[in-house]
């Protein structure tokens, strides 16, 4: 869980000159009441949206639609999979250059940054982007579709942007171009973070992806003060925004489990110890860790064994089974609570039965965990940008290593409807070799993270300037 639950004043698009921060509740929610109370009575100069609109007017008149449309049709024909991105660093790199900004290449592997340095002093604020692609074959129609090929774990696979990170790099890069087109009047800097491998790698590989960027000192030269990231979802419709507060996507970790029996022959099973019948008690007691044993109302979890392996003919009674699955969770003290369960539930079953359970749980992405204060000063900008087709999104039950980011900084990510209202019931979701974008979704996504990064910088500099009496 995000500790960082500092009571920050907001500096929201709303409400008149001097506002209380209750005031200016986007959504009414009970959450953001509380939130808003607790803060009771900080005034907070509001930022003046007769003063930003031209610069954003300008910033939208800047944004290169035509070329984000090739630069993803690009990207999503050369895909390249994790800690692979040497094309599409080189593609990133270069398209910046073109810009006149000058990006740093080659960290964490094929990480890219480059600095927009704001006309005006201030803060520095960041926009994420991710860049590799996923050992899928495509199967759409499309005259940019990937053939790309790549060898991954000893087998030869297909290669494709299933996850929408075509769209991510060309959204960060059209942001780039209409940010350096009002350069001069921002208050502040933007980093601009096109980082690899967040798909998962293997354990040898890491750490990688948002995790070794933080390490490679991303966040801290220059200091960075906030973040946003943005992900594409199918399933939901073009142009909507999704954004909350808090935990929004789950931890992963993984849990292998090696049970050890006595083999022996499968008519005389009680001359040995069976590791198939233990194993599957252990599937069928790890069920009672989010049916009976936590506290659901809280936060939900997911425990799935996905891999279960014994044996090698009918009538030997085998000497070990292994179990493999994965842990989702949306707060750390459940997290580590439920690896303890884990363990507990393998090892005593086993004992019951006389086998021995090892059980090694590897720590995956943490939860990705919005700064509340972050949302609730940003959500205005979203509305201003996509109006009723902003909206309070569910948890997602999947993963991010934005989280690394998030953990670091307040970090605020959202996500970006692509499927239009005819395909909703049957649209492919992300992973999928049918996984589709709408691209005339992309447009927004990048005029959300340049107007995240453009307001997010006026209210810094609006909260280091007093109000006038
Ligand atoms: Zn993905
Ligand atoms: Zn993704």
């Amino acid at each position: 869980m995000d500790t960082r639950r500092t009571h920050r004043s907001r500096a929201a698009a709303c409400g008149a000159a001097l506002l209380l921060v209750a005031a200016c509740a986007g959504s009414g929610s009970s959450q953001h009441t509380q939130q808003a109370t607790t803060a009771a009575a900080v005034a907070v100069p509001r930022l003046d949206p007769a003063a930003t609109a031209p610069l954003l007017a300008r910033l939208d008149a800047a944004l290169p639609a035509e070329r984000l449309i090739e630069w993803r049709r690009h990207l999503h024909q050369h895909p390249e999979l994790s800690n692979h991105e040497v094309e599409t660093a080189k593609f990133v790199a270069a398209r910046l250059r073109e810009m006149g900004l000058e990006p740093k290449t080659g960290i964490a592997r094929h990480g890219v940054t480059a600095l927009i340095r704001g006309g005006k002093p201030g803060k520095t604020v960041a926009l994420r982007a991710d860049m590799d692609a996923l050992p899928v074959t495509e199967e759409v129609d499309l005259p940019f579709r990937s053939t790309a090929t790549a060898t991954f774990e000893g087998k030869t696979v297909g290669v494709m942007h299933a996850c929408g990170h075509d769209a991510h790099t060309a959204m960060l890069l059209a942001a780039a171009q209409a940010l350096m087109a009002v350069r001069a009047e921002l208050p502040g800097d933007v980093l601009l973070i096109f980082q690899p491998a967040e798909e998962s790698v293997p354990e040898s590989e890491r750490p990688a992806g948002a995790e070794a960027m933080v390490l490679a000192g991303v966040l801290d030269q220059p200091k960075v003060s906030a973040i946003f990231g943005l992900h594409v979802m199918a399933g939901t419709r073009t142009g909507r925004i999704g954004w909350r507060r808090g935990p929004m996507m789950a931890a992963a970790d993984r849990f292998e489990i090696i049970v050890e029996g006595r083999q022996t022959h499968g008519s005389k099973p009680w001359h040995g110890v069976d590791p198939i019948v233990v194993g599957s008690q252990i599937v069928t007691a790890l069920q009672t860790i989010v049916s009976r044993q936590i506290d659901i109302v809280r936060e939900p979890a997911v425990v799935t064994v996905g891999q279960f392996e014994s044996g090698v003919r009918n009538n030997i009674i085998p000497e070990r089974s292994r179990l493999v699955g994965t842990i989702r969770t949306f707060a750390d003290d459940m997290q580590s609570d439920i690896h303890e369960r884990i363990r507990r539930i393998a090892e005593e079953t086993a004992a019951a039965s006389g086998a021995k359970a090892h059980v090694t749980i590897e720590r995956g992405y943490p939860v990705t965990a919005n700064d509340a204060p972050l949302v609730d000063q940003m959500v205005p900008t979203l509305e201003r940008l996509a109006g009723a087709d902003t909206f309070e999104t569910r948890k997602v039950t999947g993963a991010e290593d934005f989280s690394f980011y998030a953990r670091r900084i307040p970090a605020m990510f959202i996500f970006l409807g692509i499927t239009p209202e005819a395909k909703l019931t049957t649209a492919d979701s992300n992973h999928s070799p049918r996984f589709e974008i709408d691209e005339s979704a992309l447009p927004m996504g990048a005029r959300a993270l340049a107007h995240l990064a453009v307001d997010w910088l006026a209210g810094e500099q609006a909260r280091a300037t007093p109000p006038a009496h």
